[in-house]
């Protein structure tokens, strides 16, 4: 016996010994499930799953904030996959799972899109799921020749489970539910709930460091002191509220969208293609001309994007807030691509020729 399979007689034992079980909901509509042994197996690859994404989780919060590390992340996105597929396999063999363990199972919200599930809810999600194993365990093991020398070989397990067991409650409860919310707040904006700008200065420090290629999407609402000027500050913050909703709408699982400051958002996009960037710059400017005033009038944002190959996240950052100027200076409403500027730098004889180049750009994206 290997020490996964070891691993698992050892959870399902401990569910059993501690739990007691009747009544679990591995059932639908009262009938025995059909394959109690593949129930089990899916339940404990299930609790396997979300353990680790509940390392992953804590581990990122712990290292400095989500999204820390582009190999966790990269990871955390495996297993939450790997969620979604095992909860679909459990929900088509009939088995009843309570609200959280759905939750938890599901896909994660995208970065800049809410939290994670909480911890406890993590935890009570791995409890469920270790009786279920443990309950097919027994219906698939009574009877057979095999349930004597694995109930002796379980009972050896689960004296060891409760030990781990407890040393990890005690982490668990160590930690509470309100440092939780703590963190999320540090990391994210109070008016839009996008990550905020502290979150901005660490991700990109972090992709610096890790030399990771990263495209960037600036975004600045035009003439914004006039929507507070005429609507006041309250209609003003939920225009921004349904700014930071469009621009959730169009990024990838993989972007973060970000509320730099005031009225700027900043969407970074880890690994984009230039294409990808600038169709996402694009198709912003779309939608937010789709957001409308109280006076019938639409509101218009402007869009700097920019992706170099060899370039920094910071360098990929700085060159997006240049063609978002660019943007506001021929005339806002629209998305123009670093790559059209390099000129940007070099003397410009007349603002009438920097005009021309603009407008090429603009036709360039
Ligand atoms: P431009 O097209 O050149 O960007 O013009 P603008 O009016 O959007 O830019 P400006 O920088 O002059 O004004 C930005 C305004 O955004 C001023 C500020 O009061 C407002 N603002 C910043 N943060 C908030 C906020 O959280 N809520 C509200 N309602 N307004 C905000
Ligand atoms: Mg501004
Ligand atoms: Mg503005």
């Amino acid at each position: 016996m290997g020490l996964v399979m070891l691993y698992r007689a050892a959870v399902a034992a401990a569910a059993f010994a501690v739990v007691g079980l009747p009544g679990l909901a591995i059932v639908a509509a009262g009938a025995p499930v059909a394959d109690a042994e593949g129930v089990g197996n899916l339940a404990m690859d299930a609790a396997e799953v979300i353990s680790e994404e509940q390392a992953l989780l804590g581990y990122a919060v712990d290292s400095g904030g989500p999204q820390s590390n582009p190999d966790i992340d990269v990871r955390l996105r495996a297993a939450d996959s790997r969620g979604v597929a095992v909860l679909a396999e459990l929900q088509r063999q009939g088995v009843e799972l309570s609200e959280g363990t759905v939750t938890v199972l599901s896909r994660l919200p995208r970065p800049g899109q809410g939290m994670p599930p909480g911890r406890a809810t993590y935890d009570a999600a791995i409890a469920e799921l270790s009786r279920i194993a443990a309950t097919a365990d027994s219906e698939a093991t009574s009877g057979s020749e095999r349930s004597g020398p694995a109930l002796g070989l379980l009972a050896v397990a689960a004296m060891s489970l409760l030990v781990l067991g407890a040393a990890a409650l005690g982490n668990t409860l160590r930690r509470r539910d309100s440092d939780e919310e703590l963190a999320a707040m540090a990391w994210s904006d109070g008016l839009t709930g996008l990550a905020n700008r502290r979150r901005f200065d660490h991700d990109l420090a972090m992709y610096d460091r890790g030399k990771f290629p990263v495209s960037s999407v600036m975004i600045d609402v035009d003439h914004f002191k006039n929507v507070n000027d005429t609507f006041g500050h309250e209609r003003g913050d939920e225009v921004l509220r349904q700014v930071a909703s469009v621009l959730g709408d169009h990024v990838r699982y993989d972007d973060v969208v970000y509320r730099y400051g005031g009225e700027e958002f900043c969407i970074l996009l880890p690994g984009a293609s230039r294409n990808d960037a600038i169709g996402v710059g694009q198709r912003i400017v779309e939608a937010a001309r789709r957001i409308t005033l109280p006076d019938g009038s639409h509101l218009t944002v402007s869009v700097g994007v920019a992706h170099d190959k060899g370039a920094t996240a910071s360098e990929s950052f700085r060159s997006a807030d240049q063609a978002l100027l660019a943007a506001k200076d021929a005339g806002r409403d629209q998305a123009v691509d670093a790559a059209s500027l390099e000129h940007v730098d070099e003397p410009v004889d007349s603002a009438g020729q920097r005009n021309d180049e603009l407008d090429a750009t603009l036709e360039s994206i």
